[in-house]
């Protein structure tokens, strides 16, 4: 890469300084291992693959869909699914597969507002789901700031949806997925969970498993479950087919064969006990940087956090802005992003919120003491948004920092973190 476009090859370096040197807080993000850079990294990606393992379009994918049925196999395992669809490029792309399964242009949807946690492709207007579909949004309630139950079953009963949605990007509560699944079954509505951010957690046994009571559950590999960017939707069985038709050719062509090597490592790996122990170590994290930053007078959205996530209030806080308080640790060496809290009067592009995860860095190794140290130092930054030099300061011991818990360390460090030489892939004897 270095010869062919220095280009690219410096932006990939300066990226992967980034990573190294910082502190990542972004909750949809984490650090993959080895295995997994280099199963994405493979020749896998020449191969063309279209339709499902033994009804292949194409010649020669006897080693690929055997890949995609390990792949296929161990996401059942793992979730305790039905059927698996492995070929998803992206969580938006699966919900899109999983939507066309059973909705027609002009369908209700019932699903979580994006202003209170929900994601885009639940029913923003620009996306493909609000353009479509008649979007019904439910929330969480003023006074707890957890899901109001009661008003999506109210809701639910008037608007009587086809489909109902639970599963959010910014939410820190555990979901009551049965109580769900009851208020579908009695408006007939499906039931679909989008669980792209707990899906480690779910994997982990530290989250309730929404798979048990969804017709559908849709997720991204790349956040929590730590793999490669990319999707999965497990569903029942009696789904399977026109679901697998709705991925493919529905929305889909040709699946990324090194994309679904790399889900079957992640699906391997997180059904170990090390992986288990890792989700326990995300959870109680995030429940100790909450504490932290509570302690030091931070307003903590609902009061806690059951998962890996924090949404804090910064606005009312410390009266700094979330787009405000992004930048402010961004220059501290600490990423983070800006979020709408719940009945934010704040604009999306500026909010009141930061949201906060501990999937990167309890990767890393960090543990609670790190998780501390981060609260003092998030609270430092953002009590004197005026200190310049403060930020310069703090830059140098968050690099200090990330140094003692150091990323990729069994990689042969080249400026751009690429493995040097990958060995040959698979070697012939
Ligand atoms: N669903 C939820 C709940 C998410 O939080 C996200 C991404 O953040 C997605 C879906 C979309 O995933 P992707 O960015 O891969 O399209």
């Amino acid at each position: 890469m270095a010869e062919v476009d220095p280009e690219i090859y410096g932006l990939v370096s300066s990226e992967f300084a980034r990573q190294r040197d910082g502190i990542e807080l972004i909750a949809s993000e984490n650090f993959v291992p080895l295995a997994i850079l280099e199963a994405q990294g493979s020749i896998l990606t020449n191969k063309y693959a279209e339709g499902y393992p033994h009804k292949k379009y194409y010649g020669g994918c006897e080693f690929v869909e055997t890949v995609e049925e390990v792949a296929i196999r161990r996401a059942c395992d793992l979730f305790g699914a039905e059927h698996a669809n492995v070929q998803p490029h992206s969580g938006t792309q699966a919900n899109m597969s999983a939507f066309f399964t059973f909705m027609n242009p002009g369908d209700t949807m019932l699903a979580m507002s994006l202003d209170q946690g929900g994601h885009l492709s639940h029913g923003h207007p620009l996306n493909f789901t609000g353009k479509l579909y008649r979007i019904v949004g439910y929330g969480v309630s003023p006074e707890t700031e957890t899901i109001d139950y009661e008003a999506v079953e109210r809701l639910a009963k008037e608007h009587r949806p086809r489909v109902i949605v639970a599963g959010a990007s910014a939410y820190p509560r555990f979901i009551d997925f049965s109580r769900f699944a009851t208020i579908a079954a009695e408006v007939g509505a499906v039931f679909m969970v989008d669980m792209a951010h707990i899906a480690g957690l779910v994997a982990g046994k530290v989250h309730p498993s929404p798979v048990p009571h969804a017709d559908f559950v849709t997720t991204t590999t790349h956040k929590t479950l730590r793999g490669p960017r990319g999707a999965l939707i497990l569903c029942k069985t009696k789904y399977a087919q026109e679901l697998d038709r709705s991925v493919f050719p529905g929305t889909q062509g040709g699946p990324f064969m090194h994309a679904i090597a790399a889900k079957a490592l992640c699906f391997k790996m997180a059904a170990t006990d090390e992986f288990r122990t890792y989700a326990a170590g995300v959870v109680a994290n995030a429940k100790k940087l909450c504490a932290a930053l509570g302690e030091r007078g931070f307003r903590i959205v609902s009061g806690g956090t059951d998962n890996h996530l924090i949404l804090v209030d910064v606005k009312g806080s410390r009266n700094v802005t979330g787009r405000d308080a992004e930048k402010l640790l961004e220059d501290a060496g600490i990423t983070v992003n800006k979020n709408m809290i719940p009945f934010d009067k704040e604009k999306p592009f500026v909010t009141s919120g930061v949201r906060l995860g501990t999937a990167a860095v309890t990767t890393r190794g960090m543990g609670e003491a790190e998780m501390e140290r981060i609260a003092e130092i998030v609270d430092r930054v953002l009590s004197a948004p005026e200190d310049e030099s403060l930020r310069i300061a703090v830059r140098k011991e968050i690099k200090e920092l990330s140094e003692a818990f150091p990323l990729y360390p069994e990689l042969l460090q080249t400026p751009s973190g690429v493995r040097a030489a990958l060995s040959p892939l698979p070697r012939n004897s």
